[in-house]
């Protein structure tokens, strides 16, 4: 079993897009610039906001944090973004999801201009990714498809399901998969019987947020485990799959801390130098 290191090939990824960027600077060009817009006092997401801070001064992009009350209003936020986009020295944005209920959030990523959309996830990039285009991929799928290629795992021909239909993981993740060959499940809470489908897997890339929803019994002897979800247990992070149990059948698995969260990160930063590469 090979434990996919997001968090070491993430950060070897970051440190050459910092060498990519510093040729940028020595021609002459500014750096890039990534915003990131944060709503509340939400403790995961402040500490998203300080990993994806972090990884910018490796990768040598300056970044902004806009940090915004819980009670700010819809036309606050908007004013904020709006200005943003007539920000000539601004690549990409971020909106740092949840934001609070008041606040209409598909309206809010729409109003991110395209062209600074660093997270993917603007109406016409996901269009873009569904008709095949070219486009700002959003920023897990992204991730964990690189995380993927790095392994030298070859997609094509293979069985994969994937937990979750979500916007912004389970439903863009199923189609580059597809893209690449793989043919798809796409299981939600409506699946009659998680685990059949779950046990035919040769890729399983589960994106609940339910913590060890996966277990050992469902997985095939050699699948490869991609594990996105996030959840904080008795103060520990877990994931979504029931790692000790799942790493004794699985051929490789993602960690959680370290996998799929760095990986993410690094493709919000090669999104943020793909529209400034675009802007200077
Ligand atoms: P989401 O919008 O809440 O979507 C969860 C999906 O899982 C939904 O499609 C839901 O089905 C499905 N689901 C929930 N319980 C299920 C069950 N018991 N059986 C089958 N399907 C079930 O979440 P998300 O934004 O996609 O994120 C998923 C997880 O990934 C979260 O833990 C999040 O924190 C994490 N995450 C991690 C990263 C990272 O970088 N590591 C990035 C993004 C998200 P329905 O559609 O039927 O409701």
């Amino acid at each position: 079993m090979i434990i996919l290191d997001g968090f070491g090939v993430a950060n070897e990824r970051n440190k050459k897009l910092n060498q990519h960027i510093l040729e940028h600077i020595q021609k002459g060009n500014r750096r890039p610039h990534l915003s990131i817009i944060l709503i509340g006092e939400n403790p995961a997401s402040l500490s998203y906001v300080k990993g994806k801070g972090k990884a910018c001064e490796v990768a040598g992009i300056d970044h902004k944090l806009h940090h915004l009350p819980d009670d700010v209003t819809f036309n606050e936020v908007l004013s904020l973004i709006q200005s943003l986009n007539k920000n000539p020295n601004v690549d990409g944005m971020i909106l740092q999801l949840p934001i609070p209920k008041h606040l209409d959030e598909n309206t809010l990523i729409d109003a991110i201009s395209k062209d600074k959309d660093a997270d993917g996830f603007h109406v016409i990039n996901q269009g873009n990714l569904y008709q095949k285009k070219p486009t700002i991929q959003p920023a897990t799928p992204k991730g964990i498809m690189t995380l993927l290629a790095h392994y030298n795992i070859s997609i094509s021909g293979l069985d994969a399901v994937i937990v979750g239909r979500s916007n912004i993981v389970g439903f863009p993740v199923a189609r580059l998969l597809m893209d690449q060959g793989a043919t798809i499940t796409v299981c939600h809470r409506q699946t009659k019987d998680l685990a059949s489908h779950t046990r035919k897997a040769d890729l399983l890339v589960v994106a609940s947020g339910k913590p060890h929803l996966v277990t050992k019994d469902m997985i095939k002897p050699g699948a490869i485990i991609i594990d996105v979800g996030v959840n904080r247990v008795d103060g520990k992070l877990v994931g979504d799959v029931d790692f000790e149990g799942a790493k004794e059948v699985a051929s490789y698995i993602t960690p959680v801390p370290r996998g799929v969260g760095p990986m993410t990160i690094n493709a919000l930063l090669e999104n943020t130098y793909e529209l400034y590469l675009k802007h200077i």
